[in-house]
C-alpha cells in the first residue's frame, strides 16, 4: 500500500526527530524512518557514552592523585570495575533515546516507521515492503566508522568506536590506530581505566589540522599520563599473534610491530549514503558517498534535502543540529535566508585537559592570506588552572590586523570546552575583539585572562 505524507524524514539522528517534529507542529503529516536506534551516532555511539566513560575515567584519575591535593587514599583501593562504569554508561544512553523516541513517537501527525529505507524515485522510498511518497525528502541518514583495508583485516578481531562501547572487559593493551578526536579520546579513557594504551599515527604528529603548539601539548599531556604514542607510523598490516592482535607499521623509527591484547580502528567515518537507492532518486553524491548539498542544504534534486553527517559539511552533534535549524528556518520562517557559510565552525576535543576550537587555526589564517595578531598565554600563567593542579595547554587568539575581527581560537587547558563559547559568541556578532578586551569577565575562571590575551596581541 502506498502512503502519501507532506514530508518524509530518513535517519533519527540529530537533526531528523526536529524537523519532523517542526512539520507536525506546523499541521503537516510526516513519517520519519529509522532503521536502528532513535538519537543515532550521538546519542548511542557517540557524544553521549564516550562523555559518559570520560566521566568515570576522569574519577578513577582524580582518585589516583587524590595525594597531589593533600587528600589520602591508598592508591592501590583505586579498582575500576567495567561493568559498573558500563551500566552506568547503559543508563545514560538508554534514559536520553527513550526520551527522544517518547517525543517523537507521541508527536501527533507523525507517523514513525522503523526499518531501512531507499529511494524507489524522487518522490518515493521503500521501508519494510511499504512505499512511501512525499514532494518533499530529508536525508538525515548519518555515517559509521570507516574500516580500512588492511591485508589480515578478514581475520582479525578489531573494535571500532561502536564496538567498543559494549565491551564490558578492560583490555590489557589497547592498540589505537588513528591519533585524531575519536582516538585520542579513548586514548585517554582507556589509559585511566586502567589499560596500556598505544596509539599509532602515519602523520609526523598527532591532531594535524591543529596548530603545531597545540597538538604538541596535547601529546604532552597524554605521554604524561603513560599513553605510548607512535607517530609517522602508517599501520599496512594486521594480524592475530595468539591471543594478542599486531599492527605491522611502515616507519622510519621504532619497531614495525606493534602487539596489543586488543585493537580500535579510529580512521574517520563513512556516510551511510550507499545503500540509501540515491542513485534511483537522482541525488548526486561526492568521492567519498557525502551527499552534495548546497547553502540550504538542497541536494541538486529539487524536494531533496541532506543534514547532518552525511552531507559531510559537519561532523558533529551541533552541525547536524544547526543544519536543521537552516533547512527549518527557511521553510517555516521569514524572508531572512539562514545559510551553511553563516555558521562559524566550532568544536571540542574531550581528552583533559579539553581542547575548545573556533574557527581559523594561526597556520590558516596565515595560508589565507589574512595579516594577523595572536594573543597566546599557557595555562600556567592562569590562576584558575594552577589553583585547580591543572596547568597544562595554552590559550591562542587570532585577529585580523585589518578589521580587529576574531578569526579563530584554541583554548587548550581546564574549562576550555566552556570558555571557548566567549569567543564563538563574539565572533558570531561580528564585533570587533575590543568587545571582548574591555568585556570584565568573572574572577578566577580561565575566561578572565581572555580580555587579557586580546590587550597583548603580537603580529605574527
Ligand atoms: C566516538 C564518537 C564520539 C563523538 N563525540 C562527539 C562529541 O562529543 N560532540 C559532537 O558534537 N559530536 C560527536 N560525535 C559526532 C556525532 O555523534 C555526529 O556528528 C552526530 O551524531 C551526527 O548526527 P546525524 O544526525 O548527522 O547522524 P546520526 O546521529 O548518525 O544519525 C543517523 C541515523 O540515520 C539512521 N539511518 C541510516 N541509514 C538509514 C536508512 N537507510 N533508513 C533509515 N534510517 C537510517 C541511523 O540508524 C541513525 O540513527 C562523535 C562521534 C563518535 C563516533
Amino acid at each position: 500500500m502506498n502512503r502519501k505524507y507532506d514530508a518524509i524524514v530518513i535517519g533519527g539522528g540529530q537533526a531528523g526527530p526536529s524537523l519532523a517534529v517542526r512539520f507536525a507542529a506546523a499541521g503537516k503529516s510526516v513519517a520519519i524512518i529509522e532503521r536502528h536506534l532513535f538519537g543515532g551516532t550521538c546519542v548511542n555511539a557517540g557524544c553521549t557514552p564516550t562523555k559518559t566513560l570520560i566521566a568515570s575515567a576522569r574519577i578513577a584519575y582524580d582518585m589516583r592523585r587524590a595525594h597531589d591535593y593533600g587528600v589520602e587514599l591508598p592508591a592501590a583501593s583505586v579498582a575500576v570495575n567495567m561493568r559498573a562504569v558500563h551500566a552506568r554508561k547503559e543508563r545514560i544512553v538508554g534514559a536520553s533515546r527513550a526520551a527522544l523516541e517518547n517525543w517523537i513517537c507521541g508527536t501527533r501527525n507523525c507517523t514513525v516507521y522503523k526499518g531501512h529505507a531507499r529511494f524507489e524515485s524522487a518522490r518515493s522510498v521503500s521501508v519494510d515492503g511499504q512505499v512511501l511518497t512525499s514532494e518533499q525528502f530529508f536525508i538525515n541518514v548519518g555515517g559509521r566508522p570507516r574500516i580500512p583495508l588492511y591485508p589480515g583485516i578478514e581475520n582479525v578481531r578489531f573494535l571500532t568506536s561502536t564496538s567498543l562501547l559494549e565491551l564490558e572487559e578492560l583490555p590489557a593493551h589497547l592498540v589505537i590506530v588513528g591519533g585524531s578526536y575519536v582516538g585520542l579520546e579513548f586514548a585517554q579513557m582507556y589509559r585511566r581505566f586502567g589499560s596500556d594504551v598505544t596509539v599509532i599515527e602515519k602523520e609526523p604528529r598527532l591532531l594535524s589540522r591543529e596548530d603545531v603548539e597545540v597538538a604538541a601539548a596535547i601529546q604532552t599531556a597524554l605521554e604524561a599520563e603513560g599513553i605510548q604514542i607512535r607517530l609517522g607510523a602508517e599501520c599496512i598490516e594486521l594480524a592475530h599473534q595468539g591471543e594478542s592482535v599486531t599492527a605491522n607499521v611502515i616507519c622510519s623509527e621504532g619497531s614495525p610491530k606493534i602487539t596489543g591484547s586488543h585493537v580500535l580502528l579510529a580512521v574517520g567515518r563513512t556516510p551511510n549514503t550507499g545503500d540509501l537507492g540515491l542513485a534511483m532518486a537522482g541525488v548526486e553524491i561526492d568521492h567519498a558517498g557525502f551527499i552534495k548539498v548546497d547553502d540550504e542544504l538542497r541536494t541538486n534534486v529539487s524536494g531533496i534535502w541532506a543534514l547532518g553527517d552525511c552531507n559531510g559539511k559537519g561532523a558533529f552533534t551541533h552541525t547536524a543540529y544547526n543544519d536543521y535549524e537552516i533547512v527549518a528556518a527557511n521553510l517555516f520562517e521569514g524572508e531572512t535566508k539562514r545559510r551553511l557559510t553563516d555558521r562559524i565552525p566550532c568544536y571540542a576535543l574531550f581528552v583533559d585537559p579539553p581542547l575548545g576550537r573556533v574557527g581559523l587555526t594561526e597556520r590558516d589564517a596565515l595560508a589565507q592570506g589574512y595579516a594577523i595578531r595572536v594573543g597566546s598565554r599557557p595555562m600556567t600563567r592562569v590562576a584558575r588552572a594552577a589553583e585547580k593542579g591543572e596547568t597544562q595547554g595554552l590559550m591562542k587568539v587570532v585577529v585580523d590586523a585589518r578589521s580587529n575581527l576574531i578569526l579563530g581560537a584554541s583554548i587548550l587547558g581546564v574549562g576550555a570546552d566552556e570558555a571557548i563559547h566567549s569567543i564563538i559568541d563574539v565572533m558570531a556578532a561580528k564585533a570587533p575583539y575590543t568587545t571582548l578586551q574591555h568585556t570584565v569577565h568573572i574572577h578566577p575562571t580561565v575566561s578572565e585572562l581572555i580580555p587579557t590575551i586580546l590587550g597583548e596581541l603580537v603580529s605574527s
